[in-house]
């Protein structure tokens, strides 16, 4: 049954039981008072009262009934009228409810109710808008993952095209091919591991062991790792030591996000060039600077590299092996460790990237 019948047929029924109550007590409560009166009006006027009598009784029952009964659908009307009037605006929302509820799930994301009002039905409104706006984020970036997924895969598989015809066309050499399908199956290993492990970031579901780790074993693994890269590449590393600061942190992956900013500096830096690595304690955090003296990055990148697969020059990010979620990723596990990445920037003078941890000082000396 609808709504508003609903809600008539309730207003409908008090007004019925008040009626037939209002009915009741007028048989048994205000004839027995007529009929004591007139007979004691009666005995005052003797026998010509009698003849008074039963009109008397008989009148005022009449009046008293008909009274009620004209009552009884005037009644009605009104509560007709006032069911309207009080479900009205229910009856509405519950309707534009239901309509948006049905467009939205006919995947029609930018349906809107109307935020008129101040109760709680204004609130109801409020709040599945802000749910059909996140819906509306949610598949926008679903729909921009695929893309970009979808044209990451593409550049290796017209490469692996490529060297199969070469193949069956014996132009290209055996072991040209074989290299070239190698490097490319690895470019496509390497971005399905790190779309992976970019969802599982952004979704919280990395375990961390945290633990109090002194920044100066973060940079000698920094050091281990890229000491032999600088000096091929002819650029010099030079890693502050940091011997008082300790850090609460996974120490596995501060590592890999340190490693991903001094690889970084590494990779974008030209030969000739300098990293320099260096922490400080800032408050209730440890920072770790990472700085170069490469190209640099304009405002407008700066706000956009730790965005998936954002890259400034994507052919030479995927010539030095990289997939453009590097620093997604760093920043992601910065967070859920309960710090940050940031960069600030001079086009053409370099850039420094800093990881924010928070500072453990059970550790520091
Ligand atoms: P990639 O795998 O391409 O390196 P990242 O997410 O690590 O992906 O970096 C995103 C982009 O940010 C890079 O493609 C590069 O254009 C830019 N970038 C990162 N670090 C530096 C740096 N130190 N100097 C200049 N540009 C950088």
């Amino acid at each position: 049954m609808k709504l508003f019948w609903r809600l008539f047929l309730s207003y409908a029924l008090v007004t019925v039981l008040t009626v037939v109550a209002l009915l009741l007590l007028t048989e048994v409560f205000a004839s027995s008072f007529i009929r004591q009166h007139v007979e004691q009006m009666v005995q005052v006027m003797g026998p010509a009262g009698r003849s008074l009598q039963v009109d008397l009784t008989q009148g005022m029952r009449t009046t008293l009934t008909g009274a009620l009964l004209i009552a009884a659908p005037v009644a009605l009307l009104v509560a007709f009228f006032a069911a309207s009037v009080a479900s009205g605006r229910v009856v509405r929302a519950v309707r534009q409810l239901s309509e948006g509820s049905r467009a939205v799930a006919n995947g029609e994301y930018r349906s809107r109710l109307p935020e008129q009002g101040q109760d709680e039905l204004t609130d109801l409104a409020r709040n599945f808008n802000r749910m059909a706006a996140s819906l509306a984020a949610v598949e926008a970036s679903r729909t921009e993952l695929i893309n970009t997924v979808a044209h990451e895969l593409r550049t290796p598989i017209t490469a692996l095209r490529g060297y199969a015809e070469g193949l069956s066309d014996g132009v290209l050499p055996q072991e040209t091919a074989a290299r070239g399908v190698l490097r490319e199956s690895q470019a496509m290993e390497r971005l399905v591991g790190d779309l992976s492990l970019v969802s599982r970031v952004e979704a919280g579901a990395v375990p961390l062991q945290v633990q109090g780790v002194t920044v100066q074993a973060l940079l000698s693994a920094v050091e281990e790792r890229f000491a032999l890269l600088a000096v091929n590449r002819k650029i010099r590393l030079d890693l502050r030591p940091a011997p008082r600061l300790a850090v609460h942190t996974d120490p596995e992956r501060a590592a890999q996000v340190l490693a991903n900013l001094v690889g970084n500096a590494l990779k974008y830096t030209p030969a000739g060039g300098q990293v320099q690595v260096w922490a400080e304690r800032l408050d209730r955090h440890v920072c770790v600077h990472v700085q170069d003296n490469g190209p640099g990055l304009s405002e407008e990148d700066q706000g956009r590299i730790f965005e998936r697969f954002y890259r400034v020059d994507p052919s030479r990010s995927r010539m030095a092996g990289g997939s453009g979620v590097g620093l997604t990723v760093a920043r992601g596990l910065a967070r859920a460790m309960g710090g940050d990445v940031k960069v600030h920037s001079l086009l053409g003078q370099g850039s420094t990237f800093s990881l924010t941890l928070p500072h453990n000082p059970a550790s520091s000396a």
